[in-house]
């Protein structure tokens, strides 16, 4: 905000007009004079005829304000005016109600401790919507690219596919949109068909570095029957991968188009940002606080206590997917520290990783010809990585 351009109404009703208000608008010699809506201020515009009703600038570059518009203005002497500059006139008064961007006195609506015309919040309200619209139709693009190089198996775009897929779930539900939406139910599809092919590879990957790292002969045996199992459940997905682009197909792309024209601008009229961003933050405080409470139960609680890091991840990556869209749309940022977020949520997907791993031994189990103590040794080695 500038600093206020302000001067005092002399004893004889004569103010002086600053030098940065001389600048900014060229008066000329007269001026015509009028008492705000509000009657708290006056406008000063350039007169046509210097007959009339118009004041002159004396040669110290003060003007007159007659009595009668003093005290319709309620101005006393000694009195602090201030100066407003817009494009064709020039605002000065005590406690001047206009609006913020063009100075309008008319059709004012509070905002914020200033006030807006309402045709600078029709304006505000058109630009709004296009900043908060951009940022989805970028993930929206983003997504359906991504799916469309993601049915050929490269593990780089199913990644990238999944990665962008839950952003914009995450985005759409912070704006409102309700689960059972067709897009929410597209969303959701496409995700469970990625990470069927994605899950398996990453646990075949890890399987294959712990048979090459552990140095027991019957573990290595372990691994390697779980890293051919894996391989296998990862095939057999990538086969079906075709169906992703049945999922995201035109039809998606066609709800998108009559979302945005039909539903997006009320969800962003009614979306209150504070309180959602905050009802996010919270859902992470409270998953944190599970998650450590899981913990605190001891080591043998320990691989159960990883499905509280599961759901602390997913809110986790919730709340960065929305931080990072408001930041997008040009929204005040609450003070979330992306970077450091970011690094949670990795730290935390790594434990996810573990799990999921945990679970596929204890599920493989019944299929392993080795002892017991074997398949003991296999999960604390890998529990070992926390
Ligand atoms: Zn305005």
């Amino acid at each position: 905000m500038t600093a206020k351009i302000t001067s005092k109404l002399d004893a004889t009703g004569r103010v002086s007009v600053p030098r940065t208000v001389r600048d900014s608008w060229e008066m000329g010699s007269a001026v015509r004079l009028e008492v705000l809506k509000n009657g708290d201020g006056l406008r000063l515009s350039r007169a046509r005829q210097t007959t009339g009703d118009c004041y002159t600038l004396n040669s110290q570059n003060r003007l007159f304000v007659p009595a009668e518009l003093r005290e319709q203005a309620g101005w006393e002497a000694d009195l602090i005016l201030e100066w407003k500059v817009a494009d064709d006139f020039v605002l000065i008064g005590r406690d001047l109600q206009v609006c913020e961007i063009c100075y309008s006195d008319r059709a004012l609506a509070p905002v914020r401790q200033t006030f807006l015309c309402a045709d600078c919040l029709d304006e505000a309200g058109k630009n709004k919507l296009y900043a908060w619209e951009k940022p989805l139709d970028r993930l929206v693009s983003r997504f359906t690219e991504a799916c469309s190089y993601a049915s050929d198996g490269e593990m780089a775009d199913l990644n990238e596919a999944r990665e962008v897929g839950g952003e914009l779930h995450a985005v759409l539900h912070f704006l409102g949109v309700p689960a059972d939406h067709e897009l929410l139910i597209t969303l959701d599809k496409a995700d469970r068909r990625l990470r069927k092919v994605i899950e398996p590879a990453r646990m075949m990957e890890a399987f294959e570095a712990w048979q090459t790292k552990t140095g027991k002969k019957k573990r290595a045996l372990v691994y390697e029957h779980l890293t051919r199992t894996a391989g296998k459940k990862q095939r057999k997905q990538s086969g079906k991968l075709g169906k992703l682009n049945r999922i995201v197909n035109e039809d998606f792309e066609e709800s998108w188009h009559t979302f945005k024209v039909e539903e997006l601008y009320n969800l962003f009229e009614a979306c209150d940002v504070d309180t959602r961003r905050k009802a996010y933050e919270l859902a992470v405080e409270e998953a944190e606080a599970e998650w450590n409470q899981a913990r605190g139960a001891g080591e043998d609680h320990f691989q159960a206590s990883l499905a509280s890091a599961a759901s602390l991840e997913q809110s986790v990556s919730e709340l960065i997917a929305v931080c990072r869209y408001l930041e997008e749309a040009g929204e005040h940022s609450d003070g979330n520290d992306l970077d450091r977020l970011q690094d949670r949520q990795l730290e935390l997907s790594r434990l996810c990783d573990i799990k999921t791993r945990l679970d596929e031994v204890d599920r493989r189990k019944e299929e392993l010809d080795v002892k017991q103590k074997h398949i003991r040794g296999v999960k604390k080695e890998m529990l070992g990585e926390v």
